[in-house]
Parts: structure tokens; sequence; C-alpha cells
């Protein structure tokens, strides 16, 4: 028996096409990649801008639709309109990390057969170095305008000359919102990357499901500020959701040190941010040595790895702020769950709040999880039983482009997320491990993370790293890897104890390694795989 309601796809363009018609005077602030001069536009020119960038991609790029056009790139108002103009004319945006080994950027580069590059003057010399290994690219497109053109040594236009010479008269296709509309790889930290596509409607839904109160819950008297780079997972689906809105979007360029974030916060009275860990800290660390404030922040979204206990301290009880985690991957879109309080939270102390925020929070309506023990068999949310975390949902991945990672998608249509976690009768989900960082030891799990964020609460660490190593009598054992703060002669004993009085005794970890830089991969995690190949000999003393 069925409706009389319109069939109408759910298109990326028309998120643009109404911010420009009802929030057409709200800002996109961009602190230009190339001078760091602060440069603004609103919606409704941003949208005539990607209109002539869509007639320029159609007719001097000969883009045509599914062709992939790559983005090496910060956050920027240009990067806003590619990421419009390319997913609106039909075409795929491939958003490429910069911070990977150019062998890399190549490898995926190929793979994709991307027929177009955009990049940031910064990013000139990958260009040139890579630019006659990529034989798909046909056009290389820098970011900025002519008086920049020097910068780079491969032929290429300028995004200014580009769109200049265009008419701002475009009608945007409407098609199947099944369409890919964007292309992500993941990090690779375990073998060759494997490339996400999305779609029309799954990031049209997910940047709705974004803008529900208890996630980022935003609207026209917002203003957000990724910092989450727009070449990391859509910069969990900001750059949608902000104009769907009407929010005004502070984008950071290439500058995401504690002053220039600071900077951009006061001047432009930010009161939603987002990003990982790494970039809080910095920012912290600016605003003690230089006595400064964020009074305008609300709150604040932090996910890609756990939040730590001790940045949750700092910034809600001296800078009162509301410290959202959120926890999702590049197969989601990326958001799967994100940290609200409940009404009944109000009467807890201070402490019972914090455990409950340190959780990685509740699942976004959309996305369906279970969690299932190694046989498969399903798991109870009884706040103990952790198991490996399984997702479906319509901003779910159903496969990776070109058919890599067949078995991370089970029979019965799920995928399987590679965390392990428990849930509570309230659906709070509580993240252990990664299946393929847990350590083993004796048959029983113990968290990586835990142990992680315990060692982080002693004053001589900066960062720790928790990794089983091989053990005669218990199969693994953790050894933690730690590096200590600056001109700190740390010692292992004294960290161990401290550990004591913080998890299971079973869990203190065999032995301490000092290590002086951890190994950081492209989106700012520890490399875990690094840390093993290191200590690959290692034996317990
Ligand atoms: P990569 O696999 O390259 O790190 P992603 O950026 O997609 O790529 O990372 C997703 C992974 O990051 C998740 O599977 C999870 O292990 C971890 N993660 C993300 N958010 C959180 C969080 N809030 N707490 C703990 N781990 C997290």
């Amino acid at each position: 028996f069925r409706a009389h309601m319109m069939d109408c796809p759910l298109m990326i363009s028309d998120i643009l096409v109404h911010a420009a018609k009802c929030h057409g005077g709200q800002e996109i602030v961009t602190r230009l990649p190339e001078t760091g001069e602060i440069h603004r536009e609103t919606y409704a020119e941003a949208h005539t801008r990607t209109k002539q960038l869509a007639n320029a991609l159609r007719k001097k790029l000969k883009i045509r639709e599914g062709d992939r056009v790559a983005t090496i790139a910060w956050n920027s108002h240009r990067h806003f309109e590619l990421y419009y103009g390319i997913s609106g004319m039909g075409a795929v945006v491939h958003t490429v990390n910069p911070r990977l080994d150019p062998k890399q950027i190549v490898w995926m580069l190929e793979h994709a057969q991307a027929k177009a590059v955009f990049f940031d003057k910064q990013f000139a010399p990958i260009v040139d170095g890579i630019s006659k290994m990529c034989k798909s690219v046909k056009n290389w497109v820098l970011m900025t305008d002519k008086s920049h053109a020097d910068a780079v040594k491969t032929k290429c236009k300028t995004y200014e000359e580009l769109i200049a010479e265009q008419s701002s008269d475009f009608d945007w296709p409407v098609f199947d919102e099944y369409t890919a509309a964007g292309l992500c790889y993941t990090s690779g930290t375990t073998g060759d990357p494997k490339g996400v596509l999305y779609s029309h409607r799954s990031n049209v839904l997910h940047a709705m499901a974004c803008s529900a109160s208890d996630v980022i819950g935003v609207g026209a008297r917002g203003t957000l500020l990724p910092v989450v780079p727009m070449f990391h997972v859509n910069a969990w689906g900001i750059p949608y959701a902000a104009p769907m809105n009407g929010a005004k979007l502070v984008m950071p360029g290439a500058q995401m040190d504690g002053k220039s974030i600071h900077e951009l916060i006061e001047g432009e009275k930010v009161n939603y941010v987002a990003g990982v860990p790494t970039v809080w800290l910095g920012l912290l660390n600016y605003l003690e040595q230089e006595g400064k404030r964020i009074d305008s922040i609300e709150r604040v979204l932090i996910g890609g790895s756990a939040l730590p206990e001790a940045l949750l301290r700092a910034y809600e009880d001296k800078y009162d702020v509301v410290m959202q985690q959120g926890w999702g991957m590049t197969e989601m879109s990326p958001l799967g769950t994100v940290n609200a309080s409940l009404p009944k939270h109000d009467a807890l102390d201070r402490e019972e709040q914090i455990k409950i925020k340190l959780k990685q929070g509740r699942l976004v309506f959309g996305v369906g999880m279970r969690i299932v023990d190694d046989e498969g068999k399903e798991l109870p949310w009884d706040g103990k039983s952790s198991g490996h975390v399984q997702v479906r949902g319509p901003w779910i991945a159903s496969a990776y482009y070109r058919g890599a990672g067949a078995d991370s998608f089970t029979e019965d249509g799920w995928f399987r997320t590679g965390d392990v976690a428990y849930l509570d009768g309230d659906g709070y989900m509580t993240i252990t491990d990664r299946s393929k960082d847990v350590i083993k030891t004796g048959g029983e799990w113990i968290s990586s993370i835990d142990l992680e964020n315990a060692a982080m609460g002693h004053p001589d660490v900066a960062m720790a790293a928790a990794v089983g190593m091989p053990h005669p009598k218990w199969q693994e054992r953790p050894l933690l890897v730690v590096q200590p703060k600056p001109g700190i002669t740390p010692d292992a004993g004294s960290i161990l104890d401290y550990l004591r009085g913080q998890v299971p005794k079973w869990w203190v970890p065999d032995a301490v390694e000092f290590i002086d830089e951890m190994p950081i991969g492209a989106t700012g995690k520890i490399l875990k795989t690094k840390l093993r190949e290191i200590y690959k000999d290692y034996e317990f003393p």
C-alpha cells in the first residue's frame, strides 16, 4: 500500500543552494593557506563561485560524470567550493591526505584514476615530486591566484584564473542519489589503503544526523571551526552540516597551532570546534602558557582516538567548555557515536560524570550496532561484555572501492569495524581496543587504551602506548612504551607504581621502554605497527 510522497533524490548541491537562498549572508571565514591572511565570503558568494567552478570542470578540464577529481588541500573556502562543485556536477571528490608518503599518494591517485588534482601552495613540492608518475592526471590546479603561480614547477593552472573566466550560470543536475560523490582512503596502517566511496544520499543523511542537538547540534547562531582536516573523512561532515543549517564556518587553512587556533576562536567568536586530541593538547599548552581564555567556546567535539582524562578535566574544569567525545571511522562517514549526557546524570557527583564522559558515546540515529564474540555470537549490552563492534546503516560502506577488503563485511550485511568495545544499558559504548591491538594474556583481554590513558596521567609521561609482546607463560604481556615529557629523566619504577593504583593488578605492564619520539601516522595516531616492528625481538627482563 504505497503512500503518495514525492521521490526527491538527496543531492549534495541542494545543501549549498539552500544555504545561498536562506542563509546567503552567512560567512565562510578562511585563514588563507597561501598567505595566512583572513578571507571572507558568504554562502551566496560561495554558491556563485561554485557554479563557475562547475563550468570550469566541465568545459576546461573536461571532467565528466563519475570522474575522480582529487584535492591535496587544507580547510579553506576553495576546498569547500570543490566539495560542492565536483560532486554537484556528478563527479567524485577524492580527498588526499598530504601527510602520507608521496609514494602512497601516487598509489592512491593511480588507484582512483584521478583526472585532475587541486592542491594548495604548500604541497607544490609534493606535486613536483609526483606529477610525472601520475599517468591518469591530465590537469594540476594550484589553489590560489596567479601571483603565487611560480611556487610550482609542474605545468598547472591557478584556481582563480580557472574560475574567473567562467559563467555563474549552472543548473545543478539531479540524478540517482546513490551516485558516488566522495572518495577517501583509509590510512593503510594495515596493508594497502582501502577506498571508501560516499554517495550523495549518504553524505546528506549523515549531515542531517549530525545536525541533531545531541550530535553536533548546529544552527544559524552557530560558528563552527573544523580543525579536523577536510582530507580526514569529510572533516567529520561539518562542511555539509554547517551550510545545511546556516552556521558560520571558520576554516583554519594551514595553521593549526595553538596560537593560530586561539586567534580564530577569539576573532570569530567560535562556539563549536572539532578535532583530534593532539590539536586540543596544542591549544591547551598555549592557553596555559599565555594565560588566555576561550570564552566563546561552548562545546568541543573530540574524536579519532580516545579522549584523555587529563584533557577532559583541564578543558571542562578550567575553561568551562563541554568536551564531547565522538567515535567513528572513514568507513562510517565517519560518525557512529557521540557522547552527550542524560538528565539523570545531573545528580551524579563529578567523578561519576567524568567516568561517563570518557565513554565514546551513544549511537547516532541511523547507525545500527552489535557486538559479537570471537565465534560471532551477539553479546548483551550489560556494561561489561566486551566484543567486536559491527555496524550497519545508510552512511556505512557496504564494500571498498574496487573490491579490496571483502573480509571486512559479514555475510548478513554488517561492517566489521575492527574495534572492540562493550555497551551499557543506556547504550553508551566504551572502546577498549582495536581488534589488532588487543593484548591477550592467559586468555583474558587487557585494554591497551585504558592502560595508555592511565599512564598518561603520570606527570612524566607525554605519550604512552601499550603493546602485547610474546610471553612464554601468558602468551602475551603488555609492554608500555613511553615518550617522556621534554627535559625529564623518567623512572620506569615510578610509572609502574603509579599504574598499580589505577588498573587491575594483572594489567600492570611487565616493562616500560622509553622512546624519544613516538611514531605517528598520517592521521595523527600512534603507529602501533611501527612499534611492534621496533620491539619485534624484545624480551621481557
Ligand atoms: P585509521 O583506521 O586510518 O586510523 P580512521 O581515521 O577512520 O582511520 O580511524 C578510525 C579508528 O579510530 C576507529 O576504528 C577507532 O579505532 C579509532 N577511534 C576513533 N574515534 C575514537 C574514540 N573516540 N576513541 C577511541 N578510538 C577512536
